[in-house]
């Protein structure tokens, strides 16, 4: 890859490949296998102050770039998705409304959160309403006090850990949806049953339910009715991280395939000797060159303030289909071995299935990039 890193961005990318070398690579296997939220790692890469590279400096984080912020967020996707999942949630969409738009006590949490010693989640989705987001029936009723909360939700990443949850709701008295700060102490938040899934399985992801939970007025981040214009702030960052994770896990598919075929010996020679071996590779490396490259080029115009949204859907589309095709290619490379649970592609090929969901599905961006052209 020939994309011009600065000296910042090179030497993140040679600390986090370095770190998922040494301490993701040989503990992925275990993680996906024990399905549970994977602490030791999880404090690891806060110590690490990946939590805290898209914050500014006075709020305890490092002011990183979205270039750089992409680069160890690809490392950790090649070396664990459900860890850089989990670590993503954690760095971006679980902490973004509490720095934006918390006071002084819902801070705390995020301050909390950049050190890794409390973990947040955010609950968008209900059982009735996933991509149609606006149809979400969670409802605030407002009291001169406060607010009380009450509704459904699932699928929700970190919520069997999490010590906070963004909520999206809808409160009386205003037509959108508004955004609360919501600590899992209090009475009336229940942490429902694990969703068992395909992959990512490291990524603990549960239903919860409001029942009548108090909120003090301090704790609606933002204007009533106002969260989807919050919402869209932090959509284009949203959207290229799930490129870099699609990007990271293609890479680990990738190389695993590429050793396999130069040590795999048929027919007296090498497998990657053939050719159409050597073309299934070829195929590969173009997609996962040029789902690295506009993944890169999307987090740049983000850093340059001027990403447009369609860049964002374009990097998130590409990249997350590449993946799933480079997984698909990477396990015909292998053969019986990429069906074998002993060897790490089946899980790349379970977990990367995640990449086409998250941040919006395929249908949905290419419907969002019809728009943006107009139509
Ligand atoms: C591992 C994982 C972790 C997640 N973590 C979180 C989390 O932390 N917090 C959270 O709130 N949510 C989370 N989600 C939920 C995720 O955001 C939703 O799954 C996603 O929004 C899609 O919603 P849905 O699954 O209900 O699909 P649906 O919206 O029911 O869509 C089903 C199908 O219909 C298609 N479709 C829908 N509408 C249209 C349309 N208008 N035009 C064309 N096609 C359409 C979709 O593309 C899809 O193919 C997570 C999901 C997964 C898998």
């Amino acid at each position: 890859m020939n994309f011009e890193l600065t000296h910042i961005q090179q030497s993140t990318l040679d600390a986090f490949k370095g770190f998922v070398d040494r301490r993701v690579m040989p503990a992925a296997e275990s993680i996906d296998e024990k399905a549970e939220f994977p602490r030791e790692l999880f404090k690891e890469v806060s110590e690490m102050g990946f939590f805290g590279m898209r914050y500014p400096e006075e709020a305890g984080g490092s002011n990183m770039d979205v270039v750089s912020y992409s680069l160890a967020v690809m490392e950790l996707a090649r070396g664990s998705l459900s860890l850089a999942a989990a670590c993503t949630m954690q760095s971006l969409m679980a902490t973004y409304f509490l720095y934006r738009l918390g006071d002084d006590e819902v801070r705390s949490h995020f301050s909390a959160a950049l050190k890794g010693e409390e973990v947040g989640g955010i609950c968008m989705t209900e059982p009735n309403a996933g991509t149609d987001l606006f149809s979400l029936k969670s409802h605030a009723q407002v009291l001169d006090d406060g607010f009380v909360l009450s509704g459904q939700k699932t699928w929700v990443t970190s919520a069997p850990v999490a010590h906070f949850f963004t909520v999206l709701a809808k409160a009386d008295k205003a037509e959108g949806i508004s955004i609360f700060f919501v600590p899992t102490t209090l009475d009336g938040v229940n942490v429902g049953r694990s969703i068992e899934k395909l992959g990512v399985k490291g990524s603990v992801t549960s239903e919860v339910s409001f029942d009548n939970v108090r909120l003090p007025k301090n704790y609606l981040l933002g204007e009533l009715g106002d969260g989807s214009k919050y919402l869209r702030e932090v959509l284009a960052e949203i959207r290229i991280m799930t490129a870099a994770l699609a990007v990271g896990v293609a890479t680990a598919a990738f190389e695993d395939a590429l050793q396999y075929a130069k040590e795999r010996e048929q027919f007296g020679k090498p497998i990657g000797k053939f050719q159409a071996v050597k073309m299934n590779f070829a195929e590969m490396s173009v997609q996962l060159e040029t789902a690295r490259h506009y993944t890169l080029y999307a987090a740049a115009q983000s850093d340059a303030g001027s990403v447009e949204q369609k860049d964002a859907m374009i990097a998130k589309l590409y990249a997350s289909e590449c993946a799933n095709s480079i997984c698909d290619k990477a396990s015909r490379v292998l053969a019986s071995y990429g069906y074998a649970m002993e060897y790490p592609l089946q899980r790349y090929l379970r977990d990367a299935r995640f990449t086409l969901i998250g941040g919006g599905t395929s249908e949905i961006l290419k419907i969002g990039i019809g728009k943006e052209l107009g139509l």
